[in-house]
């Protein structure tokens, strides 16, 4: 259906692959991935490993808790990430779309003032995002099925 727009996993291969090269291709080389838990962490492995950065970590952030169904602001839920571990790094801050934007704001709120410089990749981009990142794979207003949360949760077989 055309409300929707759908990422499969091949997909998400190549988009990550791209990422990474603009990320490259910009002169930006980042010492540390920060992917934005849990829809940025498929894409920040993938990304780390195409821009060949070992150095990884997460910060779990919820907002969302179902199609346009969100908190009233983003929160940050454990584990935490120390922060303190990004002094004079330059990282590369990456997430599955900017939606409204909150949450890649409060993630850079957060992390900034630690970073050198911090940059932001996400997938996909909506227009209302009040954050335009740094490298955007595609932009759309629709609602975006990921790969990684297009089926429920598994569940004990009988
Ligand atoms: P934002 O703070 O930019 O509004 O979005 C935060 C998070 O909400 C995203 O990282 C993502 O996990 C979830 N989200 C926002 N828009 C979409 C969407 O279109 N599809 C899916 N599957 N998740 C979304």
């Amino acid at each position: 259906p055309s409300d929707r727009e759908v990422l499969d996993w091949e997909t998400f291969g190549r988009a990550s692959r791209e990422i990474a090269q603009a990320v490259v291709d910009s002169g930006f080389a980042p010492d540390v991935v920060v992917a934005v838990a849990r829809g940025g962490l498929p894409p920040g492995g993938a990304i780390a490993y195409a821009l060949g950065t070992k150095a990884v970590g997460t910060l779990n952030v919820e907002f969302y808790t179902g199609v346009d169904s969100r908190l009233p602001e983003p929160a940050v839920l454990p584990p935490l990430l120390d922060t303190s571990a990004l002094r004079g790094t330059r990282a590369l801050v990456v997430d599955d779309v900017a939606d409204t934007g909150e949450t890649l704001a409060l993630v850079q709120r957060l992390i900034a003032e630690h970073c050198d410089e911090a940059r932001t990749a996400v997938l996909y981009a909506k227009p209302r995002s009040v954050i335009d990142p740094d490298y955007v794979w595609r932009r759309t207003d629709r609602w975006i099925t990921f790969p990684w949360s297009a089926l429920d949760p598994v569940t004990p077989s009988a």
